[in-house]
């Protein structure tokens, strides 16, 4: 999750979007329950399990990454690690990107103010869909953090640690399922995005040079932060849904469904709100593919005492609320990506 950073024009723009979100758009009727009793979702859904999600974060968020900053070796090291589990999984990346990396060049970085970082790279893990595979759905998260200062790693177990270790989690469950004969029909986008933390440079680099049309693209599930509590909502079993209502009146419904089918956290609309300070809206990944016109859903744990700090630590996840979250997002991808008609962009 990005620092908060309030540019003067963006304000307008901000209250243009409230107006707007409140006088277009009712719910949707169509169903989409589909996957309950669905012995093939069921079946992949169990795939998801805290101990495996804490044995990757305790690889991911350790010290041998170096806090994992934009272009850094211990970022590099992070995404071989990731590299290497797809490819032990049997997922492949696009083709049409001819491996798992897309370069994200240090000048794309240095025009949109990023200094002098490094050239970096985005991963991209691909399950191609079994009927419409043009058709795609993104999960994203993450991979950077903030780095090394004076000598003190930046683990960033939580941010964005736990989005990186949910999305190679949701694969893996994909995976199984396409193994079983229940591949998804329309394709998945597992993107693991660079420059999050100096400006969202990944994913603004990913949505200019889009590996598959945008025009294709059904939606972007951002999973960012998702492995702790913040203090309003101590011990309880939640998470912050943002912008799921923003542009397509059906995604906040399926995402509530998925949610009655599963875990039934409690989901906090709060910082849907247009008048909410954070505007955390606008301060992760996906607000590149919803300026774009792709329907986003934003999965949050809140703003926490070991924000963007060094104890920013695995010990601190609570690995079960972190394996329920990311059950969520992959029972709401699930539906997304096997409902017989793609999610309609029908809010402005
Ligand atoms: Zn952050």
């Amino acid at each position: 999750m990005r620092k908060l950073f309030i540019p003067l024009f963006s304000i307008a723009v901000l209250v243009s979007c409230g107006t707007a979100k409140n006088a277009s758009g009712t719910g949707t009727s169509e169903s989409s329950a589909s996957a309950k009793g669905n012995k093939a979702f069921l079946s992949a859904y169990k795939e998801i399990r805290a101990e495996d999600l804490k044995k990757n974060l305790y690889v991911i968020a350790s010290d041998e990454m170096e806090g994992r900053d934009t272009g850094s070796p211990g970022q590099k090291r992070a995404g071989e690690y990731m590299v290497n589990y797809y490819k032990s999984l049997g997922i492949s990346y696009p083709k049409a990107l001819g491996s798992y990396y897309q370069k994200v060049p240090a000048d794309f970085m240095k025009k949109r103010g990023g200094g002098n970082l490094p050239d970096s790279e985005n991963i991209l893990a691909f399950i191609e869909g079994s009927e419409r595979p043009e058709e795609i759905v993104v999960i994203s998260g993450h991979y950077d953090h903030v780095g090394t200062r004076n000598g003190v790693v930046y683990n960033g177990a939580d941010d964005d640690g736990s989005g990186t270790v949910a999305v190679m989690e949701i694969a893996k469950a994909f995976q199984a399922a396409k193994k079983a004969g229940n591949g998804p029909k329309r394709s998945i986008l597992f993107l693991h995005v660079t420059g999050e933390e100096h400006g969202l440079f990944g994913s603004e680099y990913y949505t200019d040079h889009p590996v598959f049309p945008l025009a294709n693209t059904v939606v972007d599930l951002n999973i960012d932060m998702i492995g702790r509590d913040d203090p309003e909502n101590r011990g309880k079993q939640y998470v912050y849904v943002i912008g799921s209502d923003m542009l397509s009146s059906q995604l906040k419904v399926i995402n509530e469904a998925a949610n009655k089918m599963t875990n039934n956290l409690e989901l906090n609309y709060k910082y849907d709100d247009p008048n909410d300070t954070e505007r955390l809206y606008y301060r992760s990944d996906h607000y590149n593919f919803a300026k774009n016109n792709v329907p986003v859903a934003f999965f949050f744990d809140g703003i926490h005492e070991d924000y963007h700090k060094p104890t920013d630590d695995v010990e601190k996840i609570d690995y079960n609320l972190l394996a329920k979250r990311a059950q969520l997002v992959f029972a709401t991808a699930w539906e997304l990506a096997n409902r017989p008609q793609r999610i309609m962009v029908d809010k402005k």
